[in-house]
């Protein structure tokens, strides 16, 4: 975010400093998204690395029709096609192959045996070509990554529109990873109207929130504090100094049974005092947005934006108690004041985990700023060389 707080600790530790924010303030979900239109992010190679141009595009569409794309019409949590196809290339079965543990740790699965572990393997030279061959916009890519990604991964018994987004974005990271041979990234992330910042990092070193059920003994602590809770200056310097101990930022929290249904109440909202019901944001979800978003011409997803509010109303179960419709749920997010959403997103975002896909940066001016990662295929065309 622009003009953020310029304090001693941000300044030593920014990715630290802002996973301590980032518990206290509402953030949007972790949903692969557009930059924030405040920010303007350039994926470049790290350092030593040669580009690669973008394959083919009549290659790539010839090969397009060979991926099997969720159907953006079927309703939310129903299985497409492509997971319940037999592969080509069972995934199981490669030499490549290798186990990726959900950060989820399964907990919202029990209806699959609350399974965690997934399996990857890279991509290959085809698929990479209808990676490099989808269009500039944000959507496609996202749409192109999915079907290849149903491709690459086998999430066991978890249908892939079922995956939650947090476990999705998670799994996109660290395959993209893999296929890319290295976790080091570039970014040239531009705050406001500022020159742009050149930096380089690790993936695997964003702050990561993972859950598992409490044992005998063990207390619950998810979410991580009581909303409205502060967190003094003191306190918040030994949180954080905490973290940085811990592997590589991998924070963990505990659940209860009842946690793991995956649908929460919110407390009084601001304002109405209305208790929303809702649930986790699936697959299933960003193809419903993707469709809406085509629909209606923008894939702009920051506050105020339809698709923004669409993708609040599709969390939506019930008001009060009363269940409530799409239809109604988007009618309710549209008019609802701008505190009441407010508390609405803090209560849905402080329910997250995975990484930290916003992670923040030292502008030239001095200024702290967020950019939200892009996990979407042009990560693909920036490949370290030798790989
Ligand atoms: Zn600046």
């Amino acid at each position: 975010m622009a003009g953020e707080a310029d304090t001693p600790k941000d300044r030593a530790t920014p990715i630290a400093a802002k996973a301590l924010r980032a518990m206290k303030q509402p953030q949007p979900q972790a949903q692969a998204a557009p930059p924030d239109s405040s920010t303007n992010v350039t994926w470049t190679p790290p350092p030593g690395t040669q580009v690669e141009g973008a394959g083919p595009p009549h290659l790539a569409d010839a090969n397009a029709g060979a991926f099997n794309l969720p159907d953006p019409t079927a309703p939310p949590g129903a299985p497409t096609q492509a997971v319940n196809m037999p592969t080509a290339n069972p995934i199981m079965h490669d030499p490549l192959a290798r186990p990726y543990d959900l950060p989820s740790g399964g907990v919202f699965y029990g209806k699959y045996g609350y399974h965690k572990t997934v399996t990857m393997v890279p991509t290959r030279g085809e698929q990479e070509n209808v990676i490099a061959g989808a269009g500039e916009d944000p959507q496609s890519q996202l749409a192109v990554l999915r079907g290849v990604m149903q491709q690459c991964v086998d999430l066991g018994p978890i249908p892939y529109d079922e995956l939650v987004l947090y476990d999705w974005t998670a799994l996109v990271i660290n395959w993209l990873a893999y296929c890319n041979g290295t976790d080091i990234i570039g970014i040239r992330p531009q705050h406001g109207k500022c020159r742009p910042i050149t930096v380089t990092f690790s993936m695997s070193e964003l702050p990561c929130k993972v859950l598992r059920f409490a044992q005998a003994g063990e207390v619950a602590n998810w979410p991580p504090a009581v909303p409205g809770e502060e967190v003094d200056d003191i306190e918040a310097i030994i949180m954080e100094m905490e973290r940085e101990e811990g592997a590589k930022g991998v924070e963990e929290f505990l659940l209860t049974r009842d946690d793991s249904e995956g649908r929460f109440v919110t407390g009084p909202l601001p304002l109405t005092g209305e208790r929303v019901t809702w649930r986790l944001p699936v697959v299933a979800d960003m193809v419903t947005a993707d469709d809406f978003a085509s629909r209606i011409g923008s894939t702009d997803t920051s506050k105020g934006k339809p698709l923004h509010t669409f993708l609040l109303a599709l969390q939506i179960l019930a008001i009060d108690g009363r269940p409530v419709g799409r239809l109604e749920a988007m009618r309710w997010a549209s008019r609802a004041a701008t505190p009441t959403l407010d508390g609405f997103r803090e209560h849905t975002s402080r329910r997250s985990w995975g990484y930290d896909t916003r992670p923040s940066f030292r502008c030239h001016c001095g200024a702290q700023f967020r950019v939200r990662l892009p996990l979407d295929g042009a990560m693909f065309r920036r490949r370290p060389s030798g790989s």
